[in-house]
């Protein structure tokens, strides 16, 4: 029998209560004994009136509560245990802001995979991500968990993210992807987290859904909604939303959860008088089960019965849970997540790590290197490492660390003295605290710089100054370190900056007297040793940023993808005045989306072209000839974007459509090659019909999205 027709069946043998369980996911606990559970949700599990449990992991646990709900319901029917691995699970890999900076999407694919065979050894079945919300304002915390600004990379990472957690390998089930949050989230207002989002249409098409339909495309099983509202319906309650768009325009057959009592939220937003309202509006949404709420554990039966809700809508969503449950082998095996070999034997193996430093270092970003600072020459005697980001293991893990354990994490201090050779001294001063005005000690951080050959400042954003509820007005660098790296440069050593940050910084001035500045994020359980082998040239750093850096909080939203406006500035008169800009900062950001250095060098040939007219059903190839001319080996992420001039409805002026990641030995050179079809120039009309249109285009290849060479083309 197909999973349809077993679902079918089973859901004639249950009671309306029943089902209204199915629909219910409720957290679990984690109590200095180890995992809990309250007691009333215990119950209800023993009751059969809930369909899933979250937050609950190892294997011994979570057999525990599967057993109550198989053994002592009257229809055994499994349990979902979902959790929130949004950069790892025990093996914590890069926030994944970092790790979409490595462009690499065989790495996160690969990180996926090592997350989601660690996760599913203790026992969980469902993850709560990938997080595709695409963010245009730093100021939002949640950034941290995206993959920057950009809709196309977006999109891709997306699917990646999905086939790398929903992956199968040899007989082992793979457990269900959740794309989140369902949408716009990343939109809120002045970058205020769970703040109105409020956009055209076209904007929401064209730059947000994108990431989420890829994902439904590549086959995640679920999708979370947000807390925001769109245009004045809240995500949990949007039927246009949840079902026009997600059910009958994009054909997603998984079930829709929604976010952490979202659905009693709708109350707040103000579009239902109470939770039966609520939960009566989510589910006519399209809302299959409800997190954490108990709108529908206590109300849903209860609107059937007076005739609000229809019970065919309930059978529907539970079909859905029912069916995602024989999909992963429930049914056959409840316990297939529970082996505690296999959990002992699958956790922080040295493949997971080794594998986790290599991508720590492939998620670093070198924004700034005069002099050659990096990497740290071979002659150095002695070093000082100054910062409070330096030596903090609990700050590595950055936010939603999983089963991550801070006493597992490599911190820099670590790192540098696992890697640098033993004759070289190490010196540690914290200077001060990472968020306080209280100045512990940065005299003595300066007479250490002054005393020692180099100096490495470690300096940013606590671990949980980002991620969710942790949005930030002003971008800097908090606390007094400002003050610790202005003084410690004026020492006139040589300085590397060492940037730990959950969003792109505003660092204006920090930029103008450091001479070199390395971004890392948040690198996770090997953060120290992947951060090491790029500073001692053991790696040399290849990524790009995938969110702009803006110069001042004043240019939020600032990105790359922006259109011309009808008063462009003219460089050739910046000054002019009726023009579209500030009177006190220029445009543009501080470094731009596809910005990060090597330790070597490029040099880009112009681009060749196949033609310069193109009809329908042609294709175009773009390419360029790319020498490595330092005297490093290195990688290069090779980017092109197109424009199109003449649109229907206003156009970017630079739009990503296509990267490369390659691998030059010094002196080395080689072709690069795009094809490109026209239906990738295709956009959204004013009547919202998509296709691309005849007319003038330019294709640009280069090094970041603000250094390209340019060709022009036409379409007819
Ligand atoms: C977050 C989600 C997360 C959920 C469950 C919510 O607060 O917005 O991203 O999956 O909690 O932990």
């Amino acid at each position: 029998m197909d999973f349809e027709s077993k679902a079918d069946s089973l859901l004639k043998l249950m009671t309306l209560e029943e089902k209204v369980g199915q629909m219910c996911l409720y957290t679990s606990d984690w109590d200095v004994t180890g995992p809990s559970i309250n007691r009333g949700y215990e119950e209800l599990i023993r009751a059969g009136r809930v369909g899933a449990i979250f937050n609950a992991y190892t294997t011994e646990y979570v057999r525990s509560l599967q057993k109550i709900a198989v053994e002592e319901t009257r229809l055994g029917i499994p349990l979902l245990f979902g959790y929130d691995v949004i950069h790892g699970h025990r093996t914590i890999f890069p926030i994944p802001l970092g790790q979409s900076a490595s462009w690499d999407t065989a790495s996160i694919r690969k990180s996926e995979q090592i997350a989601a065979a660690e996760a599913m050894s203790q026992g969980i079945n469902w993850v709560f991500t990938p997080m595709v919300d695409i963010a245009r304002d730093p100021r939002w915390g949640r950034v941290s968990e995206g993959s920057g600004e950009d809709t196309w990379l977006g999109s891709i990472i997306s699917a990646t993210r999905v086939k790398g957690l929903q992956h199968r390998e040899h007989d082992y089930p793979s457990l269900l992807a959740c794309v989140k949050h369902f949408a716009a989230y990343g939109a809120a207002q002045a970058g205020r987290d769970y703040h109105t989002v409020d956009m055209s249409e076209r904007s929401l098409r064209e730059w947000y859904l994108p990431p989420y339909k890829s994902a439904i495309d590549a086959g995640v099983a679920t999708l979370m909604t947000s807390f925001n509202e769109i245009s004045g319906v809240p995500s949990t309650a949007n039927q246009w939303l949840l079902t026009d768009l997600l059910r009958n325009e994009w054909k997603f057959k998984g079930f829709v959860v929604s976010d952490y009592t979202a659905i009693e939220e709708i109350i707040k937003h103000g579009v239902a008088k109470d939770l039966a309202e609520a939960g009566r509006l989510a589910l006519k949404a399209g809302v299959d089960m409800d997190m954490q709420d108990e709108a529908y554990q206590h109300h849903l039966a209860g609107l059937v019965q007076k005739g609000d809700v229809n019970e065919a809508d309930i059978d529907r969503s539970v079909k859905r849970i029912l069916i995602a449950k024989y999909k992963l082998g429930l049914f056959d095996d409840p316990y297939l997540y529970c082996n505690p070999e296999r959990e002992r034997a699958t956790l922080l193996t040295a493949e997971h790590r080794s594998f986790a430093r290599k991508f720590v270092s492939q998620s670093c970003v070198l924004l700034k290197n005069e002099n050659q600072t990096l990497p740290l020459p071979a002659s150095i005697k002695s070093v000082a490492l100054i910062g409070p980001l330096g030596d903090s293991k609990v700050d590595m893990l950055g936010n939603w660390s999983a089963a991550g354990r801070a006493e597992e994490c490599v911190t820099l201090l670590e790192g540098l003295g696992n890697n640098l050779p033993e004759s070289t001294s190490i010196k540690y001063v914290k200077g001060c605290e990472i968020d306080s005005e209280k100045n512990d000690n940065i005299d003595d951080a300066v007479r250490l710089a002054a005393s020692s050959d180099y100096v490495i400042l470690a300096l940013g954003e606590g671990g949980y100054m980002s991620g969710e509820a942790s949005s930030r007005s002003e971008i800097g660098l908090p606390g007094l370190q400002e003050e610790l790296a202005l003084a410690v440069l004026k020492t006139g050593k040589p300085v590397a900056v060492v940037l730990f940050n959950g969003r792109p910084l505003s660092i204006p001035k920090l930029d103008s007297l450091a001479p070199a500045i390395l971004v890392t994020w948040f690198g996770g359980t090997e953060a120290g040793n992947g951060i090491a082998d790029v500073l001692t040239g053991k790696y040399n750093p290849s990524g790009k940023l995938t969110m702009t850096f803006p110069l001042s909080v004043g240019q939020i939203p600032v990105f790359y993808n922006e259109k011309s406006t009808g008063r462009p500035i003219d460089p050739s008169q910046p000054d002019e005045k009726y023009k579209s800009k500030y009177l006190d900062i220029p445009n543009a950001p501080l470094y731009p989306f596809g910005y990060g250095l090597s330790y070597t060098t490029f040099e880009y040939s112009p681009i060749a072209i196949n033609d310069t007219v193109f009809r329908e059903g042609e294709v175009i190839i773009a390419s360029v000839d790319i020498k490595n001319t330092g005297k490093h080996d290195g990688e290069e992420i090779v980017q092109l974007y197109v424009r199109d001039l003449i649109g229907d409805v206003t156009r970017p002026l630079k739009e990503l459509k296509g990267f490369q990641k390659i691998m030059l030995t010094k002196g080395q050179a080689t072709k690069v090659t795009f094809t490109l079809t026209l239906d990738e120039l295709a956009y959204y009309h004013q009547d919202m019909h998509y296709g691309w249109d005849p007319g003038e285009f330019e294709l640009f290849i280069g090094t970041s999205s603000d250094d390209t060479r340019k060709v022009t083309f036409t379409v007819r």
